[in-house]
């Protein structure tokens, strides 16, 4: 195994047995660079792809830092809509991008039966965008179309903070997503509400970034002035 990697043991909440878990150790975390939608590149190993734990006795799958805290409600709706159909497989070790996508749609799945809130789709959709984005794989479209519209229903309707995810941090992604998948006059309301926004201020980055790509969504409008937008 790549040596910036180890396993752990970690009990699982929805059928009580043990499974390893494989994580990045902290020196594999050196941030290399973002891309304008905040996803990560990271020096020598691709993160990401080890972000979604799965059980590989009974098909549990979500985030690592959510894996544990899951409701004993959703409990017996994985149980049946999940596990029971669930063929016995193991995530840990190495993975590559195929399999962190197999790991996370897992994790989507989970969301589904559970019922999630929109905020935890949209996280999950958006890194499965990032990693159809590895693959230059022209899906990464439709799942920053979901990861869009998620957020957008969930700043309506849920609490900020969205878990780890500020008020106007959502919005510079709801912003900049529907400018990626060519949704050029929602994006610039988008963008123009963080920068006339009093409260975004108080994150000088995230308005420098907002400026930069509010400027390139009109840009981009006024390109295709005329034209229907895809
Ligand atoms: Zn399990």
């Amino acid at each position: 195994m790549n040596d910036l990697l180890y396993n752990k043991k970690v009990i699982c909440p929805v059928c009580n047995r043990e499974i390893e878990v494989t994580k990045v150790k902290t020196k594999g975390c050196r941030v290399k660079s973002r891309d304008t939608d905040l996803c990560v590149y990271y020096e020598g190993i691709n993160v990401l792809f080890y972000d979604v734990w799965v059980c590989e006795h009974c098909g549990y799958a979500a985030l690592q830092d959510k894996f544990e805290s899951i409701f004993t409600r959703d409990i017996p709706v994985i149980r049946e809509k999940i596990s029971s159909h669930w063929t016995r497989r193991s995530f840990s070790g190495e993975r590559d991008v195929e399999r962190a996508l197999e790991a996370f749609k897992l994790a989507l799945l989970n969301l589904q039966v559970r019922k999630a809130k929109s905020s935890e789709m949209a996280k999950v959709c958006l890194r499965i965008a990032w990693l159809y984005r590895a693959k230059e794989d022209k899906k990464e479209i439709d799942f920053l179309t979901f990861a869009a519209e998620s957020y957008n229903d969930a700043y309506q309707k849920e609490r900020f903070p969205l878990d780890k995810l500020d008020e106007y941090t959502c919005m510079y992604i709801i912003a900049e997503l529907y400018r990626r998948i060519g949704k050029l006059n929602e994006s610039v309301l988008w963008f123009s509400r963080i920068v006339s926004s009093s409260g975004a201020r108080s994150n000088p980055k995230l308005i420098d970034m907002a400026r930069d790509q509010y400027q390139l969504a009109k840009d981009q409008l006024a390109a295709n002035d005329g034209t229907v937008e895809a």
